[in-house]
């Protein structure tokens, strides 16, 4: 469905180390009646009951292996367990996949009751949902490491009314046959001619798409042919400007690097998360990413949500 409503909540947004203020990452997307997180950091499901969006959560797409992003997952499944959950509930990821859904049935072996399955992706593994698509891509932080990206399908374009009247299609069941792709005959005797989609649709409307990097360095040209024309791109932004030589170390981003990517990947507004808990709020990072985005730049809070709209 094309019309559905697409949210983005902001469970988590600290880096590494969860803070008074912010949770590790967790970012929760909804669209229609689905819900998926990407990454469950600690403290996640605290987090999605103040933000009274229960726990039916459909898949986990975690980003790589280090435990701010992926400890949530235990008390999360112990109360999905408690509160009765029977449907299957898949956690993707990289490598160790297999490894980690193994010591999660270990520690929640006393109170398991539904499946959990584990499938490993690696760069440019997708998964089919209906009306859009997640495809991982490779990041750089150091470990084997992906970044997400939701791709709604394109839309048929819009219909001109005007136009199809104008080739004598009389308003009514016949517009929905058009707009539905049928070719369709008008008219009678003589005067009875075919009337084909394309005469009357406008070319078909690009969906919505968030990119989401997880822990990287900048993200590089690589990617720039699938994370192009994000209405959202979601970037590690873990430093500012005054600790550029730590990103470059411990494979983070500065928000100006973020900033870079934006640019390069054409990305319509950027948000910038992970940020170090050395910093009490991310003024210096929105200033830093500005020098280097012109479009939009949001540093969110915990709990804040984002409703992704389409472009037209
Ligand atoms: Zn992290
Ligand atoms: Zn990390």
């Amino acid at each position: 469905m094309s019309g559905e409503t697409l949210q983005v909540y902001f469970l988590g947004t600290a880096g590494a180390l969860p803070t008074t203020q912010r949770n590790p990452p967790c970012i929760m997307i909804r669209r229609g009646s689905d819900t998926i997180l990407f990454d469950c950091g600690e403290g996640a499901q605290q987090q999605m009951m103040r933000s009274r969006c229960g726990f039916t959560v459909n898949a986990i797409f975690v980003t790589h292996w280090h435990a701010d992003h992926f400890l949530g997952i235990f008390g999360l499944v112990q109360t999905m367990s408690f509160n009765g959950r029977t449907e299957p509930l898949v956690i993707y990821g990289p490598a160790w996949i297999a490894e980690f859904v193994a010591i999660l049935r270990s520690v929640a072996r006393f109170n398991l009751k539904f499946p959990i399955e584990g499938i490993e992706l690696a760069k440019g593994s997708w998964v089919r949902y209906d009306g859009y698509t997640i495809t991982a891509f490779a990041v750089n932080h150091g470990l084997p490491s992906l970044g997400y990206i939701l791709e709604e399908d394109s839309r048929p374009g819009r219909f001109d009314r005007e136009q199809a009247i104008a080739l004598g299609v009389p308003p009514g069941p016949l517009f929905g046959k058009l707009q539905r792709g049928e070719t369709i005959r008008v008219g009678t005797g003589e005067t009875s001619h075919e009337v084909r989609p394309e005469q009357v649709m406008g070319p078909a409307r690009p969906g919505r798409k968030i990119v989401y990097t997880g822990d990287t360095r900048a993200v590089h040209h690589g990617i720039r042919d699938i994370a192009h024309d994000a209405d959202l791109l979601i970037h590690d932004a873990t430093y500012d400007e005054s600790e550029a030589d730590r990103g470059a170390e411990f494979y983070h981003a500065t928000a100006a690097q973020a900033g870079e990517a934006a640019t390069l990947l054409n990305a319509r507004t950027l948000v910038l998360i992970h940020t170090s808990s050395r910093y009490t709020d991310a003024q210096a990072h929105i200033s830093d990413a500005k020098k280097t985005f012109t479009g939009p730049v949001l540093a969110p809070n915990d709990l804040d949500m984002i409703e992704v709209a389409f472009r037209d």
